[in-house]
């Protein structure tokens, strides 16, 4: 019989003889596995044999998990005593650990014959965490219990499905000696999410993102696949256009530059060196003159050179280091706004505001106390925020918008037309300006189509009472196009690339423009 043993061990003894049925008893509480059954059992049969044998036996590739040992009551008794929480099965999901898939890893290892192939797929399921807000809790252990009974059941090779955690499974799988069945593997997993899951008779569709790594091609031994299937898997979850993901070298190379980005950006804030503030200017199509400028942000890299924002925002997006990023600009433009008002410049500068910062919740405490630091009126200041910050939830958005204006903030909406550009939010959101994405302008003399789609574009922001302001504009043809569409702003190489201070001042806002 197996008994509970306080220590968080599982007790059996047996006299030397019956071992078998210890193996139909760890079969049955599925704590031990097939082939560590076996290694068990030649383990078992060795050491009942040896009757001369008194000291503990720890049976190896097992750790320290399965002692044998001599009993203490009776010659011909062993007992056996086994690490209860090394198999444990995962609650929800009745699945193994990770613990597991690091052992049938190394036995498959030791095991390898030439040519043969070992595949880990790290499935993670997309947006999963929306299941559980949206619906409930239960209805998530439903999704990831279902989901581990699909992953089991793949066909015709040898296969072992782990929950590492939260809504990531992994899947070992060996059985092949040509990496090309990897992905057919893969589509397998894919194809096991096309079906929707089913709660309380509701179906829920999720779909997942596979991470490939195999040994020997790109790993040789447990650590390695691991790692390498996570950086496959970053990649899988990055791209919108394909679910798996099979790690390249190059995927390690990408995170070694995005960990030096944050490194060496995070030491250049702390610094205060390295960071500028370059503007562009836009202007209005009734005046002809200057009447906005944005401010746009420049690494000037000690090895690299100047570094563009395309290059290094979307890494600082990814943690809180675009917050410190963006007061930083805040900082300057309240700085450098004295002397652009004593240039004759007397109209608004705008920020560009991350989806990140919007989210945090001491952004409009924060952004205040900076304007009220260098004594600048917030109606100076024009927040410039893509449609991405505003979808979670309307409602607050809209209240923190309302906040920000009430301060005196104006607010824009950036890169419009590339995003969401729900007309039911663009009408409850209380903002000032339309800014049309840059892409658009690009095709507006060749095609009729985007022509007419601008020209709505327009129509739309007018009908809500906004400015519209055209971005990218690098040629006077667009311009006078933009013109006769009643477009308000215009911005862009035709009128300047963005600038350094010192020379926006000299060569941007000379006196016949402003
Ligand atoms: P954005 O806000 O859409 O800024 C406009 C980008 O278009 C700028 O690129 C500008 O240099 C470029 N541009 C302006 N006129 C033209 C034109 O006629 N043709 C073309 N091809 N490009 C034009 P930049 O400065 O490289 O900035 C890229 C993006 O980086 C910005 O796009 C913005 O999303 C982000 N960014 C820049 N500065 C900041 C910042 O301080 N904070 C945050 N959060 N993001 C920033
Ligand atoms: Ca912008
Ligand atoms: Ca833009």
């Amino acid at each position: 019989m197996l008994e509970d043993n306080a220590n968080g061990l599982w007790r059996y003894t047996s006299t030397r003889e019956k071992l078998s049925t210890l193996l139909q008893e760890l079969q049955n509480k599925s704590i031990i596995f097939p082939f560590e059954l076996e290694q068990l059992q030649r383990q078992a049969k060795a050491f009942s044999q040896d009757n001369n044998n008194h000291s503990p036996c720890f049976i190896s590739g097992l750790h320290k998990d399965v002692i044998f040992l001599p009993s203490s009551h009776d010659n011909n008794s062993i007992d056996i005593l086994i690490n209860r929480n090394t198999e444990k099965l995962d609650f929800i999901t009745q699945l193994p650990s990770k613990y597991a898939l690091q052992r049938q890893i190394d036995f498959w290892l030791n095991n390898l014959h030439k040519d043969q192939i070992i595949a880990l797929f790290l499935v993670e399921l997309d947006e999963f965490s929306k299941v559980n807000d949206v619906l409930d809790h239960a209805a998530g252990d439903i999704v990831l219990y279902q989901a581990a009974r699909r992953l089991e059941k793949l066909p015709n090779y040898n296969s072992k499905v782990v929950r590492l955690h939260g809504d990531e499974f992994a899947i070992v799988v060996q059985g092949f000696n040509n990496i090309e069945q990897a992905w057919e593997i893969s589509s397998w997993f894919e194809s096991q999410f096309k079906t929707p899951f089913i709660y309380n008779e509701l179906p829920i569709y999720v779909t997942p993102s596979i991470g490939i790594s195999a040994i020997p091609y790109v790993a040789s031994n447990y650590i390695e696949l691991l790692r390498t299937a996570y950086l496959a898997l970053n990649k899988a979850k990055e791209d919108v256009t394909r679910i798996s993901h099979f790690y390249e070298a190059k995927h390690a190379k990408d995170l070694i530059r995005e960990l030096s980005i944050k490194t060496e950006l995070s030491e250049e804030l702390q610094e205060g060196k390295g960071i500028e503030v370059y503007y562009q200017p836009k202007q209005s199509l009734k005046s002809n003159k200057i009447e906005g400028i944005e401010a746009l942000v420049r690494w000037r890299h000690p090895k690299k050179g100047l570094v563009s924002p395309a290059d290094f925002i979307p890494i600082a997006e990814e943690s809180e280091l675009i917050c410190r990023l963006t007061d930083y600009v805040i900082h300057k433009v309240c700085k450098d706004l004295s002397k652009l008002k004593k240039s004759g410049y007397h109209h608004q500068v705008s920020i560009n505001i991350s989806a990140k910062d919007f989210a945090r919740n001491d952004f409009i405490s924060d952004i205040c106390h900076i304007v009220k630091q260098h004594k600048v009126n917030p109606k100076d200041i024009e927040l410039e925020i893509t449609e991405g910050a505003f979808i979670s939830d309307v409602n607050h958005c809209s209240m923190l918008l309302n906040a920000l204006r009430g301060f005196g903030f104006s607010i824009s909406i950036d890169d419009f037309g590339t995003g969401y550009s729900s007309l039911s939010y663009l009408r409850k959101l209380p903002v000032d300006v339309l800014k049309i994405d840059m892409s658009f302008v690009k095709e507006i003399e060749s095609s009729k189509t985007i022509n007419r789609i601008y020209s709505a574009l327009i129509e739309i922001g007018k009908a809500l009472s906004l400015k519209i302001v055209a971005e990218g504009v690098d040629n006077p043809h667009q311009r006078t196009t933009l013109k006769s569409m009643d477009c308000d702003m215009i911005q862009g190489y035709l009128l300047s690339k963005p600038l350094p201070l010192d020379e926006f001042c000299e060569q941007v806002l000379s006196s016949t423009t402003i």
